[in-house]
């Protein structure tokens, strides 16, 4: 069993009547990326900024790595490398020499120094741009540069907080790719975000965030399957008339047949893997697939399901 290097008991904090975190519970686990999916004003930002030790929660237990959030603190940080929600660079100084700055923090350096800064700006594809100032990089280069500097001091742990939001597509592709080596080296990741389609592609578990309540946890498949368990195929096809909706019936998890003139559309429990099956028919039939097209689940629909609410309402 791999381990949990962070958890989080009955963490809450208000603003005043509003409950921002309102009790969550989760864990972190050993090398893994936990994707923090939510909407705005979820709750997302402040149970981030706790676990960095950046804000105070009013409630709960918080164990990182062994030792008491509360008490340990110091020691903590040491561990973590934070990428905030809002950009922390200098603009008028180097991208090295920011790095350089950050990573000194943790207590790099010499040679040391100097290898592990040369590895975070290869990490973000900014090795070309050392020399240049931020104040001349774009957004999605200012992203990299922040992410380079939090993990330069190769913490064990990586906080990041929506790294991707409103930049070019080669750099969000870019910070992906470098979540995936952090974690090929070894780090677990928690990544925040509002967009589904980041979290399906590099999250090993998926945690739903919805007005400061967990609503959902679970992998990408697992979360799928909370809404249906079905999947939708559509045929194109020559000599549709030949087929008879009763006999694809008689195949077992079809729960809906449709035939038209050039389609045919079929609905089937995912679970029962059936698709052979339906092949046999359409064959058995002299009914000629020219494509197939099939649609599964999604976790926009699960988010939808659970809180009735649009990801980016
Ligand atoms: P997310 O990061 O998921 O967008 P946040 O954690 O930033 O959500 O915010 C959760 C809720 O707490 C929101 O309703 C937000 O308006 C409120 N909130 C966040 N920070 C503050 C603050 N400093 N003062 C008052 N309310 C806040
Ligand atoms: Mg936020």
């Amino acid at each position: 069993m791999v381990k949990d290097i962070i958890t989080v008991k009955n963490l809450e904090k208000n603003y005043g009547s509003k409950k921002a975190v309102a009790g969550i519970n989760f864990s972190l686990k050993d090398g893994e990326i936990l994707g923090l999916l939510g909407p705005n004003g979820a709750g997302k930002s402040t149970t981030l900024n706790i676990l960095s030790t950046i804000l105070k929660s009013d409630k709960g237990e918080i164990d990182v790595l062994g030792h008491n959030l509360k008490e340990d603190a110091k020691t903590i940080k040491q561990s973590i490398g934070i990428v905030p929600q809002d950009i922390a660079i200098y603009e008028e100084i180097s991208a090295e020499k920011n790095i350089s700055f950050f990573a000194s923090l943790y207590g790099l350096k010499g040679n040391e120094l100097k290898k592990q800064v040369r590895e975070a700006l290869e990490l973000v594809g900014l090795y070309d741009k050392k020399s240049d100032k931020p104040k001349t990089f774009s957004g999605g280069m200012k992203r990299r540069l922040n992410i380079a500097c939090a993990i330069a001091h190769k913490p064990k742990i990586i906080i990041m907080d929506e790294p991707t939001v409103g930049i070019d597509p080669q750099s969000r592709n870019h910070i992906l790719d470098s979540i995936k080596t952090l974690k090929a080296r070894g780090a677990a990741v928690i990544y925040s975000t509002h967009y589904m389609e980041e979290v399906e592609a590099i999250a090993d578990r998926i945690i739903i965030m919805n007005e400061g309540k967990i609503i959902a946890e679970g992998t990408n498949e697992e979360l799928k399957q909370r809404v249906n368990d079905e999947i939708s195929y559509s045929f194109n096809v020559n000599n549709s008339e030949k087929l008879i909706d009763e006999e694809l019936y008689l195949i077992e998890g079809i729960k809906k047949v449709k035939i038209l003139e050039n389609e045919v559309y079929l609905t089937s429990l995912k679970s029962k893997d059936n698709l052979n099956e339906i092949i046999a028919v359409f064959l058995k039939r002299n009914c000629t697939i020219k494509s197939m097209n099939s649609k599964e689940a999604s976790l926009e629909n699960t988010f939808l399901e659970l809180t009735g609410r649009n990801l980016r309402d």
